[in-house]
């Protein structure tokens, strides 16, 4: 690690810290992930997720694993560097993204996403900070949750922040599908076109409220399944007849607007895959103009897993008129399996003692 020039901390999060750092021998910048975790030998690194993953998945649309360093027990993944992520984007923009750029934006995160749907691994954990983004490349980082769509369910319960988290998700399904990431795109394409998140729930009973709000409360005949799932947990949806997508998104095409409701189906199995959505009309209209994505001074991110959600809030919440809010639903779901959010450190000095170039044979 010697070879690296450590710049400064680039972001804090569940499993550990990144930095922003310089190649000494060749002057390329990159983003160094330090793990928390202790690692003591190989074998255990190789069995991470977020490795089995990235070491399969090369895309211009998935950000680039460089190597694997492992020194005194501590594992650092390095990558290509990115300038922001697309929470940061959001943040710092005053004037809303126009069509063309959202749609250039969703393009290459829908590209990114059917293929790595297609080689067999969905992500589990989209959202903006987790799609980085360089002028106008956008590219799909981290993999920490992703997981092979040929592994048997059951599938754990902590899947995703809870925004962009898909509502059979919320309900305990145990059996979800690369749709979540479907749904998450739909919630993070009203984004785009809001500046403002879609369902920002503030517990997971929240977060259905909010659902049901918008699209109606599901029926037997829309989503049969979930309605079993709620029956198995207890949960009785509130009643809605939903509100027209177009009044929360007014800047929305009636093409966005269909693409954001197919993404955002109850139903999984009506959820477009990757795929599918890039031949949506909506993609259709392809005149390529470059987005001109406000890159301010990179804003500081705090994290918005569980832990952080109220705080971040207030600061997106101001304005928000979208879904209804009920504050008094205080419905309790069975309780998440929380991830580990213990702080780490920044190692200031790192001698390199061990290197896995994996990439070059894999
Ligand atoms: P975590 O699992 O802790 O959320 P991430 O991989 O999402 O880890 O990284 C946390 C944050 O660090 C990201 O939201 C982003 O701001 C920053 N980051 C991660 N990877 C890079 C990168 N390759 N280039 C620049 N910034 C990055
Ligand atoms: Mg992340």
């Amino acid at each position: 690690m010697e070879r690296y020039r450590l710049i400064k901390e680039l972001g804090e999060g569940t499993y550990g810290s990144v930095l922003k750092a310089i190649n000494n021998e060749s002057g390329e910048v990159v983003a160094i992930k330090q793990m928390k975790r202790r690692y003591d030998s190989w074998e255990e690194c190789l069995s991470l997720r977020e490795l089995k993953s990235l070491r399969n998945l090369h895309h211009p649309n998935i950000v680039m694993l460089k190597e694997l360093v492992r020194q005194n027990s501590i594992l650092y993944f390095v990558f290509e560097y990115m300038e922001q992520n697309l929470y940061q984007v959001i943040s710092d923009r005053k004037i809303l993204f126009s069509e063309v750029e959202v749609r250039n934006l969703c393009r290459q995160v829908f590209q990114g996403l059917a293929y790595m749907h297609q080689k067999g691994y969905f992500h589990r954990d989209l959202k903006p900070e987790n799609l980085l983004v360089t002028e106008d490349v956008v590219k799909i980082a981290d993999f920490g949750l992703a997981r092979e769509i040929d592994s048997q369910p059951p599938y754990t319960q902590y899947v995703s922040t809870r925004w962009y988290r898909a509502p059979e998700v919320i309900l305990r399904s145990d059996c979800y599908s690369s749709k979540v990431d479907m749904w998450a795109m739909g919630a993070i394409m009203a984004e785009l076109f809001t500046l403002r998140p879609l369902f920002p729930g503030t517990n997971e009973g929240n977060q259905i409220y909010r659902i049901c709000s918008v699209f109606g409360t599901p029926t037997i005949d829309s989503w049969a399944d979930g309605i079993h799932l709620a029956r198995t947990l207890n949960y009785q949806f509130p009643n809605f007849d939903g509100v027209q997508l177009s009044a929360l998104i007014p800047s929305a095409s009636e093409e966005a607007i269909d693409l954001i409701s197919m993404l955002c189906s109850w139903n999984p199995c009506n959820r477009p895959a990757a795929e599918e959505a890039l031949k949506h009309p909506f993609f259709r209209n392809d005149h390529y103009i470059p987005p001109c994505l406000h890159f301010t001074a990179a804003a500081k991110r705090e994290t918005h897993s569980d832990g952080s959600i109220e705080e971040l809030e207030q600061k997106r919440d101001m304005g928000y008129c979208g879904a209804l809010y009920d504050s008094s639903l205080n419905y309790n779901f069975p309780s998440s399996n929380k991830l580990d959010t213990g702080s780490s450190t920044v190692a200031s000095s790192i001698g390199l003692t061990r290197m896995f170039p994996f990439l070059a044979n894999s």
